[in-house]
């Protein structure tokens, strides 16, 4: 098919040059170039979902339920250092040298005794009851996540989702933003019973898609674990720091997944 061609079916539709479908066509057809890469290996939390401010307004639903006698400062502070874990339960989870509830369980009574608080574990169930509904209802993509994936798709490049949680809090947070079928590849530490850094997920990853590894870029938030670790593994891979802190040791590749499109055409 020519750009003659393409401009003439677009009309005989109906359709506008410049709409999606025509786009799509022309990425296709390659008049858009051809596409940088054959998969994209995404992160999910902190790079499409806002899992900071779920995890941290779900603790504190936890502990006004565990702890009803705290003050909002402290309960505060419980769930600031409850998401940022600063004992790395949750690396060790990682690792699967701890089981998801074990690894709950550890950052909650670290984080009560951190800001004074008195954990009884037999309260686990109890701060689980209040903890899971809350996590559930603060789930939220960040407004350039899904416009991002979309725009990959359109260029005929396949996305595998490569999450640290745990199967069963990945599939929870697809399905309650709508998104289950969307998104068939998911890779989560449960599928081999170790995440982020192994090289071994990331080549699960691009497995899924059949993809070799150096036709992949990976990109999320974390620097050891979704940059350094997929290049590690063979990938390109682009640092998405939302914040602008480059605690990763090199400058941000992007600062918002609206630059990905761009950022996939110069990483080629
Ligand atoms: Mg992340």
């Amino acid at each position: 098919m020519d750009i003659t061609d393409l401009v003439g079916s677009a009309l005989k539709q109906g359709m506008a040059w410049g709409t999606d479908t025509v786009r799509q066509w022309r990425r296709r057809t390659g008049f858009d170039g051809p596409r940088p890469c054959d998969g994209l290996i995404l992160d999910v939390d902190d790079t499409l979902i806002d899992t900071e401010s779920a995890i941290r307004a779900a603790a504190q639903t936890a502990a006004l339920e565990v702890w009803p006698q705290s003050t909002t400062a402290t309960r505060e502070r419980f769930a600031v250092l409850f998401h940022s874990d600063p004992h790395g339960y949750f690396t060790r989870y990682t690792e699967g040298r701890l089981r998801f509830h074990e690894m709950r369980k550890l950052r909650i009574a670290a984080s009560a005794a951190d800001v004074g608080l008195v954990w009884e574990p037999r309260r686990y169930r109890r701060f689980c009851s209040a903890y899971d509904p809350a996590f559930a209802s603060a789930q939220r993509f960040h407004p350039d996540a899904m416009p991002a994936v979309e725009a990959a798709e359109r260029w005929g490049i396949a996305v595998v989702l490569l999450t640290n949680s745990s199967n069963p809090a990945t599939r929870m947070k697809l399905q309650v933003l709508g998104v289950s079928e969307r998104f068939p590849h998911v890779v989560t530490t449960d599928t081999l019973g170790v995440g982020k850094p192994d090289p071994r997920v990331f080549e699960h990853a691009c497995g899924l898609i059949g993809a070799a590894p150096e036709l992949c870029v990976a990109v999320g938030d974390n620097y050891p674990n979704d940059v350094a670790a997929a290049r590690a593994a063979g990938m390109r891979a682009l640092w998405l720091d939302r914040t602008g802190t480059g605690a990763g040791g090199e400058p941000p590749s992007i600062r918002s997944l609206d630059e990905l499109p761009e950022a996939l055409r110069a990483a080629q």
